[in-house]
């Protein structure tokens, strides 16, 4: 089986994909972890995000010796999302719990008195996660969205009462960190870390709200063009009164379209009464 190919999306292309793609495999767990090492120091200029997604699965082949990189979904200080070892494979995440999962490494070290998250890495990390919970049709619970933390070394997971009075201890890694949205116990993530997911997925679509005002064409035709210029290329033309959406003005030009290069003078056209 060839490699996996890494790719690296914003969090509005990775949803976008997300929504777009067919998946075979039945998912019905979110793990979430955090890769301790590297951690947010060793992400240098030279030593990018697609550097250390091949170092992870040199480590995950060569040390492991696991068939490819162990996650599916990798995310970045910088907010960025990568796709891992595919989907429709299951994951080398939790040993012996790995049925039905989606494996998700947050680049970072999360323990308290490590990395500070930074607002993207929190952004994307919660809207990551709601996502993946609406595409898979799922409610964020204990249940559903687990921390490496719960389980033990075979894959079985400590009572709720061992894991929130932090009896396990040494028998397991602190993944996803002590200090991961206030702490890595359940009670945590069902104080903090739910309500964030929740809350992002009673979002239309995650992503981030479109400004655009609303106006009306006034003269009796206005012209269209592909920029902000009157000597380029005109693209249609509509009639007085036509309602527009403007996304963006320049130059006293409007652009009316969110997807397309299409513009129009801006004092042809007036405020919606
Ligand atoms: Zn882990």
């Amino acid at each position: 089986m060839p490699l996996a190919s890494f790719r690296i999306f914003s969090a509005d292309d990775f949803e976008s994909y997300l929504q777009s793609t067919q998946f075979s495999r039945v998912i019905n767990v979110i793990q979430n972890h955090h890769t301790w090492k590297p951690a947010y120091t060793h992400l240098t200029a030279q030593r990018g995000e697609m550097y250390w997604l091949e170092s992870m699965r040199r480590v995950h082949i060569n040390d492991r010796k696991w068939s490819d990189i162990g996650q599916h979904i990798t995310t970045f200080p910088s907010g960025n999302i990568a796709s891992c070892r595919p989907i429709d494979l299951v994951p080398a995440g939790i040993r012996g719990a790995n049925t039905g999962g989606i494996c998700i490494e947050h680049f970072g070290n999360f323990d308290i008195g490590a990395d500070v998250m930074t607002a993207s890495h929190q952004e994307t990390i919660i809207r990551l996660n709601a996502m993946l919970c609406k595409r898979f049709q799922l409610q964020p619970n204990k249940k559903t969205v687990v921390y490496h933390h719960w389980y033990d070394q075979r894959g079985i997971r400590f009572s709720d009462e061992k894991i929130n009075t932090h009896q396990v201890g040494n028998e397991q890694k602190s993944c996803p960190g002590t200090a991961f949205f206030g702490g890595n116990t359940i009670d945590a993530a069902e104080a903090n870390f739910f309500p964030l997911i929740e809350s992002a997925m009673e979002q239309p679509s995650a992503k981030p709200t479109v400004h655009a005002t609303k106006k009306v064409v006034k003269a009796s035709a206005l012209n269209v063009r592909l920029g902000p210029d009157k000597n380029e290329k005109i693209l249609r033309v509509i009639k007085k009164d036509t309602e527009v959406q403007v996304y963006q003005e320049r130059n006293g030009w409007s652009k009316i379209s969110n997807t397309a290069e299409e513009w129009v003078f801006s004092s042809l056209l007036t405020d919606t009464q």
